[in-house]
Formats: structure tokens, sequence, C-alpha cells
């Protein structure tokens, strides 16, 4: 059963009519105005809204689980529509950075993961903006103020929508442009993305290097370049699908060598970089040491059910308190890389200045 009711005074809702209303009603009306809405009034106005989505969005709100998760997220956006129904300058909290915000830009959020459409996700507003009115609206009230109210609330909804669908459309964008820098048979990051975010991060380490640092908070970054030792005669010998399965293999063991804020690339055929920020030499060494060791001991897939072994060299550079280019540590990288092809492969070589640094 649904209660149709209005009382604003001075654009704030109010209790007036209170004997006529059963107890729950007024004790809703009552928090509204304070600015803390009630939890039967949201818990209707949430019940009301999933059954209205359900049913018009079909299929696509499927497992109680998934249901619980909306509401639960929902919930937080409509107590913040409703806290700025009796108090405007909770509308502030719908600006970018606000509590409002946030709560509606996690809800784009899980709308996106659970791949909702934008206009989806825009209709669920609608609806709850269709079944807030439909609680908060008395019949009985005046016009204007009738008016007046739903007013706000679509003002407020809208709000929410807008934050909401922000959000979405921001991950979506930043999925889309993570898409596009992937190199499609590893699912690293591509040559493109490698040399964008390498002079980024150099850029990084040059701002942090001029100014008032306090000695000791050098920024550093190491550079990884790896690649699989005598590549083309395993191709030759058991076929490119073969190898095909050994990058993917070994970009997975890369993948899952370091931290989540280092950048796993593949740089070329047999070629892989890492970029590790905040990593000194040492810390370096020690990744990639797991990278070779883990290599070293994994069985390959070959022909005929047949399993080879296969291994990996590495170049390691470092940028630190020493100016240099992108392009100069990718050399020094790969001049390390030469040295350790030349002494016998399956080995790390960091660079020293005793070694070709191979920048044209
Ligand atoms: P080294 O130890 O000196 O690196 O020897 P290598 O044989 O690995 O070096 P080389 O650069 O001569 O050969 C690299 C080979 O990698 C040649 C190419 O056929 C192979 N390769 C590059 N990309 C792919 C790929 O995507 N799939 C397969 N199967 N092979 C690839
Ligand atoms: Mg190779």
């Amino acid at each position: 059963m649904r209660s149709r009711f209005l009382t604003l005074t001075a654009g704030k809702p109010r209790l007036e009519s209170v004997e006529a209303m059963p107890a729950s009603e007024t004790s809703a009306l009552t928090s509204l105005a304070a600015g803390r809405p009630d939890a039967s009034l949201l818990d209707t106005i949430l019940e009301d809204w999933s059954w209205h989505v359900r049913v018009s969005l079909g299929g696509r709100v499927r497992h109680g689980v998934t249901l619980r998760r909306v509401r639960a997220n929902m919930r937080p956006v409509l107590t913040h529509i409703l806290a700025a129904l009796a108090d405007r300058q909770a509308m502030r909290d719908f600006d970018a950075g606000g509590a409002a915000f946030g709560a509606a830009h996690h809800f784009g959020e899980l709308r996106l993961q659970q791949g909702f459409q934008i206009t989806e996700m825009l209709h669920e507003f609608r609806q709850l903006r269709r079944e807030i009115v439909l609680q908060i609206v008395d019949t009985g009230g005046e016009a204007a103020e009738s008016i007046a109210l739903v007013r706000k609330i679509d003002d407020a909804v809208d709000r929410a929508a807008i934050a909401a669908a922000g959000s979405f459309h921001a991950i979506e964008v930043k999925t889309l442009a993570e898409l596009v820098a992937q190199d499609p048979p590893t699912g690293l990051y591509d040559y493109g993305y490698f040399w964008e975010r390498l002079e980024q991060e150099v850029q990084r380490i040059r701002r942090r290097r001029r100014p008032r640092g306090r000695p000791g908070e050098q920024a550093v970054l190491c550079l990884l370049l790896i690649d699989i030792d005598l590549f083309k005669g395993f191709n030759d010998r058991f076929g490119h699908l073969a190898g095909d399965l050994v990058i993917k293999r070994i970009a997975a063991i890369l993948a899952a060598s370091g931290r989540r804020s280092d950048v796993v690339a593949r740089y070329g055929g047999d070629e892989f970089a890492l970029i590790l920020p905040d990593t000194p030499t040492e810390g370096a060494m020690a990744i990639a040491e797991r990278i070779r060791a883990a290599v070293a001991t994994e069985s390959f897939a070959s022909t005929g059910g047949s399993t080879a072994r296969m291994t990996v060299s590495g170049g390691c550079a470092e940028i630190g308190a020493e100016e240099m280019t992108a392009r100069e540590l990718v050399g020094r990288a790969d001049g390390a890389l030469y040295i350790a092809k030349s002494r016998g492969r399956n080995q790390i070589v960091m660079y020293d200045v005793s070694m070709p640094s191979l920048t044209p």
C-alpha cells in the first residue's frame, strides 16, 4: 500500500496532518524533516524501486545476491537525495568530492561492472524519482507546494544520476583506453603505452629531483628488459604455435612477478619491459632473479605432449639522482641485456658505465 502526503512549510517538509497518518508514516516524515530519513521510508522506496526495475529491465537483475548488492549501493544515494529535500545545503554533497557524489559514483561503478548500459542505469534513476514522488507527495496538499517538492525531488535525483553517469562514463573511457593499450595475445601493455608511461615516470623523477626535496627523498625507478633465449630455435623445432604459448606463459609469469604499480609491457616479439617505480637496483634485481628462476624451472608445452625448458636473459638500469632521458634508460638496459646474452644467457645483468649504452 502506498502512502501519499505532503506537508511543506517554507520549503521544508513538516508534520501537519499527523493524526491522519499511520505511525510509520509519521516517523518517516519527522525524520525527513530533520534531514535524517527514516529507515522504513528508505526501505519502502527501495523495495518498490527494485521491483519496478526488475520488471522493466527483465532478466538484467538476475540473482538475489546481485539485487542485494544493488540495493545496498543505492541506499546511501537515496539517503542523500532525501536529505537534500529537507535541507538545500545538502545538495552541495552532490558536487565532485562530496559524500553524495561518492555514493552515486559507486552505484555507477557497480552497474558498469554488471554489464549495464548507461541508458538502463538512467532508467533506474527515473524509476527512483517516481518512487520517491509517490511516497512523499500528498495529493491533499497545496498544488504550488506539491510542484515545489517535486522540483526538489527532480533536482536531487538528477544530481545523483549525473554523478553516477559521470563515473560510469569515466570508467568506461578508462577501460577502453586500457584495452587500446593492450597487446592482445598476452594482455600486457603494448609498446606505445610502455613509452608513454616511461616518459611520464621519468618526468615524475625529474620533478622530484629539483625542488625542496630533503636528502634521502630522491625518487628512483628501475627498468628491466627481458628477452627469451634462443627463441628462434624453439620456433624452428616446435613450430610457431608452441612458440606463441611460450610467450603467453612467460607473459603470465611477468605479470605475476611484481606489484600493481609496476608496468609490464611487451616490448617486441620475444622481448618484454618492466617499469618498476620507486624500486632501487637491489629490489629490481630481486624481482628479475625471481622471474629468471620461475621461467627456468617451468615446463613449457612443445609438441606431441612433451615439454621443453626455456630460459630468459635480462638487462636492468636505474634512474635516480642522475639526469637521464627515457631513451637513455632503455639504451642502458638494452646494453646490459646484450652483456647478459654474451655471457651465456639465463642471467640478469645490471648496467654499469663499462657497458655499452645502446642509444642511437
Ligand atoms: P637470443 O637468445 O639471442 O634472444 O636468441 P633468439 O633466437 O631469441 O633471438 P632472435 O631475435 O634471433 O629471435 C627472436 C625470435 O622470436 C624470432 C621470431 O620468430 C620469434 N618471435 C617473435 N615474436 C613471436 C611471436 O609472437 N610468436 C612466436 N612464435 N615467435 C615469435
Ligand atoms: Mg630472444
